[in-house]
């Protein structure tokens, strides 16, 4: 259902427009003004302005319907330039996409690991000089960076404050020392909101689609996208899709609670299950080393289960089975229309999730009857959250009606 602009100011309705164009990829004049319920004339003058700009360009005609062809418009995608940084314990990506938020380049670096604050922006801010010159790009074509942390971000959004790991990152403020460091914007987005962004900007989904982006790491998040923007809640935290409860008796969660999606269903917790399993964890060949490991052995065990290890496969079984329950309760509560399954613990065993959540959805959804709920994979790469966050660069700084607070 597309929603009407009528009524708003005229930077929001430019930017609105600009967001229909890149939902479209390619659309002419007289489908924008049908969209967006605003007369042909206006639609002419505004992509008049935003080809001055520099932001859209004419690109062919589309088929004629008995007149003149229409002009076909699309974004400007050389125009200007966003830069995206996923800052991770293990690892630190870099990537350079144009506007319509494809990846034209992308780097990795060494990760945080225990480094101070200071000396891994330090070092980010280096490395993002050299990667600029690299790829002989203009400091001032770059909108900005956006960066990815996993993580909560304070009220404000300044500050990463992580509930689980302590220490000097909780009241650092990577905006503020980032931007100062490149003398260029930067824009802070936990990894599961870049995630739902980054399939909303360049997989090209229209702001008619209100949707959830679940992104599994070593934890569980999730993005909501609803009325084409990121839904924030009180403080900029929802999405906290990990700390469902799904057994009041289960297990403690260090949020404090029982049972939370996130003690059970996580790679860490598929790990911690096959350890009881003896048979397999020998079979797998799996170690007893805590921490960066959960990866490696959730890659195995996720592994094995695609290949047919019938009892690899009912771990990985179960996890996507309460991960279902608890997508299921999130696509009633927010009537979403598609899912997607995106970050590295999809990366292998992807297709299992998939084929359980569908099958949940399709079944149970409460509004089953009066639209389907898609569910599809996103970026699960190394590199997901990285394009993700350049895209809250693009979001925020080419269609500031979404603009946060
Ligand atoms: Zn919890």
């Amino acid at each position: 259902m597309a929603r009407r602009l009528k009524g708003a100011s005229s930077a929001d309705t430019r930017s609105a427009i600009l967001d229909l164009i890149r939902s479209s990829g390619r659309v002419s004049r007289i489908e924008l003004s049908e969209k967006s319920g605003l007369t042909e004339a206006t639609i002419s003058k505004i992509v008049r302005t935003l080809i001055d700009g520099g932001l859209v360009v004419e690109a062919g005609y589309a088929e004629s319907t008995g007149g003149k062809r229409p002009v076909l418009l699309e974004l400007n995608a050389a125009s200007r330039y966003a830069l995206g940084v996923s800052l991770d314990y293990a690892r630190i990506s870099l990537v350079l996409c144009d506007i319509n938020g494809t990846v034209l380049h992308s780097h990795a670096i060494p990760g945080a690991r225990r480094s101070k604050p200071q000396a891994v922006i330090d070092r980010v801010a280096r490395e993002i000089g050299r990667f600029l010159t690299a790829h002989a790009v203009v400091r001032g074509d770059v909108i900005g960076i956006g960066v990815s942390g996993a993580g909560r971000l304070d009220a404000s959004g300044g500050v990463l404050r992580s509930s689980r790991q302590t220490g000097e990152w909780e009241e650092f403020a990577i905006e503020d020392a980032l931007g100062e460091a490149t003398g260029l914007p930067v824009i802070l987005e936990n990894d599961a909101n870049c995630a739902a962004l980054g399939e909303f900007w360049s997989g090209r989904v229209s702001t008619a689609h209100d949707f959830a982006t679940i992104y599994m790491a070593t934890g569980i998040g999730c993005g909501l996208v609803v009325n084409g923007d990121v839904y924030r809640g009180a403080s900029s935290n929802a999405g906290e899709i990990g700390h469902v409860c799904l057994d009041v008796d289960g297990p403690p969660c260090f949020c404090g609670s029982r049972g939370c999606l996130e003690v059970l269903a996580t790679p860490a917790a598929v790990v911690r299950n096959a350890r009881e399993r003896r048979a397999l964890w020998d079979r797998l060949g799996l170690r007893e080393r805590e921490g960066e490991d959960v990866r490696t052995s959730f890659s195995t065990i996720a592994a094995a289960a695609m290949s047919g290890d019938s009892d690899a496969a009912a771990l990985i079984r179960r996890s996507a089975d309460l991960l279902a329950v608890a997508v299921l309760g999130l696509t009633n509560i927010f009537d979403l229309d598609r899912i997607y399954l995106a970050g590295p613990g999809f990366a292998i065993a992807g297709p299992i999730y998939l084929e359980v959540v569908r099958d949940v959805l399709d079944r149970l959804a409460f509004m089953r009857k009066v639209h389907p709920v898609a569910v599809e994979m996103g970026e699960t790469g190394p590199g997901a959250a990285a394009r993700g966050a350049a895209s809250v660069v693009l979001h925020s700084h080419l269609t500031p009606h979404h603009l946060r607070g």
